[in-house]
């Protein structure tokens, strides 16, 4: 009765796997009946199951006897009597279809709204600098404007038009990345380069030290244009960050197979509730930011097979950390001790 009764399709099988017991359940979900598989294989109930079989959980696909698809669940294990000797196969399992039909639901509800937030997030950075751009040419358009404040408004126009131009380019490189163009150089080069150039950028006109903990070089197989547009993005948001007399120091270590990219600042930091969503695509705290920096470098870093996070002390110090594999997938999978 308690056997019956169970909710899941339950069967044991004999040494040789012919059917000694099939429940009510197990008939319901397999769509066939009791009489026409007791002491028949029970692979003529379940064809997915192959003699010897195989102990623990697994998931398979069912076509019952009326031709309907269905996912089971199935856990296996050897059946023994009181007295310890192995006499025989017992499995359970379960209908998942609906379940996996709800997974399958949720996901997409999850990646619509996604969508819906991403292009939101993408109407709203549009809709702002269009309505300074058509704020200016309405007041362009009076005669009593004078000469000067002309000028002045013509410059507002072409600088948001500038600025939806970069929000755009930005997004395309995000959402349309091209394939990496892998080559082997030296990543300390790069940073390097990336530190002269902030060194020397606009955003830069505070006193900010710009310290360099690495030195000799680190020989990586890596995207180059694509990598110091990351170290390039993450320098950019630490100057922004530090106001006068803030320090940025960039270090690098390496072990056998990693090696370890830190950009640590001393600026406002980032809170913890912030700090869930810098890698979103449009997430920004800053009046002109595009919110695309972080997104476009967690890419990259993700399509180097690599990782980057960030931790932050607010009043202390912000650090973000690439993590980069050493070595080629292939070349590690071929040297597996490597
Ligand atoms: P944007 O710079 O356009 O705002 P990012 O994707 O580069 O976009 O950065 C997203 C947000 O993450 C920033 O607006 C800022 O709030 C935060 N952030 C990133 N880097 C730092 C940093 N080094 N210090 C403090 N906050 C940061
Ligand atoms: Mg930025």
């Amino acid at each position: 009765k308690v056997i019956e009764s169970l909710p899941s399709g339950l069967f044991t099988t004999d040494l040789q796997g012919n059917t000694v017991i099939f429940n009510r359940a197990a008939e319901k979900i397999t769509g066939i009946r009791r009489e026409d598989v007791m002491g028949q294989k029970i692979e003529t109930a379940l064809p997915f199951l192959i003699f010897p079989f195989k102990d623990g959980r697994h998931e398979e696909e069912l076509y019952t006897a009326q031709g309907e698809r269905k996912t089971i669940g199935i856990t296996l294990s050897v059946l023994f009597d009181i007295t310890g000797a192995k006499t025989g196969f017992i499995g359970t399992f379960q209908d998942l279809t609906e379940l996996k039909k709800l997974e399958a639901d949720m996901k997409q509800k999850e990646k619509w709204a996604a969508i819906g937030e991403l292009s939101a997030n993408i109407a709203h950075e549009i809709r702002n600098p269009l309505a300074s751009l058509r704020g200016s040419i309405e007041m362009l358009r009076e005669d009593k404007i004078p000469v000067k404040h002309r000028r002045t408004l013509m410059d507002i126009a072409l600088q948001e038009m500038g600025r939806l131009n970069h929000t755009i380019t930005d997004f395309l490189t995000y959402s349309n990345p091209k394939p990496l163009d892998k080559q082997t150089v030296d990543v300390h080069a790069l940073l390097n380069e990336t530190l002269e150039l902030l060194k020397n950028s606009e955003q830069n006109n505070a006193d900010i030290t710009i310290e360099k903990n690495f030195s000799g070089s680190l020989i990586l197989e890596v995207d180059p244009s694509k990598i110091r547009q990351v170290f390039w993005n993450l320098g950019i948001n630490a100057v922004e960050a530090i106001s006068n007399g803030g320090r940025l120091s960039v270090s690098s270590r390496e072990d056998l197979t990693h090696a370890r990219i830190l950009f640590t600042d001393t600026g406002s930091g980032i809170n913890a509730h912030d700090l869930d969503k810098i890698f979103y695509p449009f997430f920004t705290t800053k009046e002109h930011g595009t919110g695309l920096g972080l997104a476009i470098a967690y890419r990259i870093v993700e399509e180097h097979t690599g990782r980057l996070s960030a931790r932050s002390t607010p009043g202390i110090n912000t650090t973000f950390e690439i993590i980069l594999p050493k070595h080629h997938e292939r070349e590690q999978r071929e040297n597996p001790h490597y």
